[in-house]
């Protein structure tokens, strides 16, 4: 009985010791808070993820299946952009129907245009379809400031993840290491795909698609397509008869047989192009996310090279 009340005595003191040493080791300062980043898109949410790693949580508003010019927000995430440390936006004025009035109510200082954690991943981009003199919105177009698509270049999601690996080694200086290490890694991994999708697109070169919305001049400028024409006659404009009929014959002339459609478009008036043309109605997805499988950035580019090389080789 003795010995035993000895070892109890002995297990509480080391219990003891144990919870002392717990309490008095010290932490690392603000090691333990994962930074909290929203984007805009699924996109820049993916590229986010692959230089954050277990340092960040990532969230994106808008959906890979959404347009991304007209996102239906849910009043849900005014909560979490209160408590973003950082919010990446594509900017170019992609979001301006949808954003302001989210980053307003979030009363986040953080991220108000202009705040510490204000990332507007444009800046790092290679930007195509600026508009020479007056930047304008005139008759509704949504690409006042250049194509807002930008994302859709490998090139470009390079240098975006690297803007962003670099604010993230602002933000957490003793992480910097950790940052840098996941941005070299991603660099690797994506030079080596970009790679295999070139040689991939190397055969079907100069070929000529239409598209509904201009949301591929980054793509087709890396992979060598050539866009030839729209369904929409400006951005953001539904088609019109007369537009139509002119695409039409353009499509005859050009012999262009893929039409290629984003998925949150109508495709009552592409079909009856297709129709006219005896082409291909093609639903492409611009977006992380916008197909079940297309869960990170490389598989985006999986998915829509393989399904362009289906429908440029059956209409060849
Ligand atoms: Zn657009």
């Amino acid at each position: 009985m003795h010995a035993h009340r000895l070892t109890t005595r002995v297990a509480a003191l080391v219990a003891a010791f144990v919870l002392l040493f717990a309490l008095s080791t010290p932490r690392p300062a603000r090691a333990a808070g994962k930074i909290q980043i929203m984007t805009a898109t699924s996109d820049l949410a993916a590229l986010a993820q692959e230089v954050g790693g277990d340092k960040v949580d990532v969230e994106s508003i808008a959906r890979g299946y959404q347009d991304p010019h007209f996102v239906d927000a849910k009043p849900s995430f005014l909560l979490k952009l209160k408590r973003a440390d950082l919010l990446i936006v594509v900017g170019l004025e992609l979001e301006i129907g949808w954003l302001p009035p989210l980053i307003t109510q979030s009363t986040n200082p953080k991220i108000q245009v202009g705040g510490p954690g204000y990332f507007d991943a444009s800046r790092f981009a290679h930007i195509l379809e600026i508009p020479s003199g007056q930047v304008t919105r005139a008759e509704g177009d949504v690409h006042p400031l250049g194509n807002p698509h930008y994302w859709l270049d490998p090139e470009n999601g390079l240098r975006i993840a690297k803007g962003i690996a670099d604010k993230l080694s602002e933000m957490r200086p003793a992480d910097s290491a950790y940052f840098a290490q996941r941005y070299a890694d991603f660099e690797k991994r994506l030079k080596d795909a970009d790679q295999k999708w070139l040689a991939e697109m190397a055969s079907y070169k100069d070929r000529k698609i239409v598209t509904y919305h201009r949301s591929w001049p980054n793509f087709a400028d890396h992979f060598h397509l050539n866009v030839v024409g729209y369904v929409e006659p400006r951005p953001g404009i539904p088609p019109s008869p007369q537009h139509t009929v002119e695409l039409i014959q353009q499509m005859k002339r050009d012999n262009v047989k893929v039409i290629v459609v984003e998925p949150y478009f109508d495709l009552k008036t592409p079909t009856a192009i297709a129709r006219e043309t005896s082409g291909q109605v093609l639903v492409l997805p611009p977006s992380v996310g916008g197909e079940k499988e297309i869960t990170d950035y490389f598989k985006l580019f999986d998915y829509d090279i393989n399904k362009l090389k289906q429908a440029l080789d059956s209409t060849k």
